[in-house]
């Protein structure tokens, strides 16, 4: 029901009724992260950025994490006027009114970026935890790191299949850190801890590993995979990201970019894998289009030679108007 199993209520209201206090963890805010109306298929995705808006309910509004824009909350399909509305998947804000309809006796205490404005929000929050009452403590990754909830013995982690299918190549790892440092917020003190992991990919290599294997364990079949991929740590990446409001504009500049990129890898000394241009993961965002090239080397030098000179030639090319471009080294993010 409303993204909880049976498994992970049944858990909880044990937990409860022995009067210890639980961690659930769901890493999105807002309501739901889809609108949609179910007679037409309508959904409330961003007119800026190729992503749904999502549901808030506190205010009732749509809001788009990526860009910022946000609107009233519409009643009727924008589309075809049905009163057919309805919210998929599961935010906060939405779990938070689920959990406190199936313990209406029980505080839930909501930690995410839209509960704790203000001054002192957050700690306040924690206080009440700390206080060592049962109750149910709700969050996002703001919950991860450096707060220690000695009396918390069981964490239900939802949709732990978060970062499984990310574009990013980093995505399992950052998943898998993330679920370790949330499972290692309970049980700290005396009480032995219990994690759950709820997911609909329970056979999952990563999901296996990280609920029988250690974190060592874990990175270091990670990094086979690298090196087979010849991904960082074994290469080095540059990502070349391109943005205009004209879709056109920014795949044709970023493939003048690789033109000269390839031209230039034609001297031994400043040869570079090159891949692209293609459309980043997340092709438009805040009304621009996005367009990435990413170069690959197994020696950081001749990148970084490859890079002097290509920014050099591309210096000199005029840029289309509103074009905006930039150079990221070891980029952390691949969206
Ligand atoms: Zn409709
Ligand atoms: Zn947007």
């Amino acid at each position: 029901q409303e993204g909880f199993s049976e498994a992970a209520l049944a858990r909880l209201r044990q937990h409860l009724g022995n009067g210890n206090q639980c961690l659930v963890f769901i890493n999105r805010r807002g309501y739901a992260p889809v609108l949609n109306c179910t007679t037409c298929g309508w959904s409330s995705e961003c007119d800026a950025c190729i992503s749904q808006m999502t549901v808030h309910r506190t205010p009732p509004r749509l809001r788009c994490h990526h860009c910022g824009v946000s609107v009233a909350l519409p009643r009727t399909c924008p589309h075809c006027k049905s009163a057919t509305l309805d919210t998929m998947g599961l935010g906060t804000q939405k779990a938070e009114s689920f959990l406190q309809r199936q313990f209406p006796n029980t505080p839930i205490i909501r930690v995410d970026r839209d509960s704790t404005r203000g001054k002192e929000g957050l700690s306040r929050a924690l206080e009440r935890v700390e206080s060592g009452e049962p109750c149910i403590l709700l969050g996002t990754q703001m919950l991860a790191k450096g707060h220690h909830f000695p009396n918390i013995t069981l964490v239900v982690i939802l949709e732990a299949d978060g970062g499984l299918f990310s574009a990013d190549f980093r995505g399992q790892e950052q998943m898998a850190q993330l679920v370790t440092q949330v499972a290692g917020r309970a049980g700290r003190a005396e009480r032995a801890g219990e994690v759950l992991l709820q997911t609909k990919h329970a056979a999952h290599e990563t999901l296996q590993a990280l609920s029988n294997e250690s974190y060592a364990q874990f990175s270091q079949r990670q990094l086979d995979q690298r090196l087979l991929a010849s991904l960082p740590p074994f290469a080095h990446l540059a990502l070349l990201r391109f943005d205009a409001t004209d879709p056109a504009a920014a795949m044709g500049f970023a493939e003048t970019a690789a033109q000269l990129s390839v031209q230039l890898s034609e001297d031994p000394r400043l040869v570079v894998d090159i891949l692209g241009p293609m459309p980043a993961p997340m092709e438009k965002r805040a009304g621009r289009f996005r367009v990435q090239l990413q170069l690959k080397s197994e020696r950081r030098g001749q990148l970084q030679d490859h890079l002097k000179n290509l920014i050099a030639n591309l210096d000199q090319v005029k840029t289309p108007p509103r074009l905006r471009w930039s150079v990221d080294v070891d980029p952390q993010d691949m969206i």
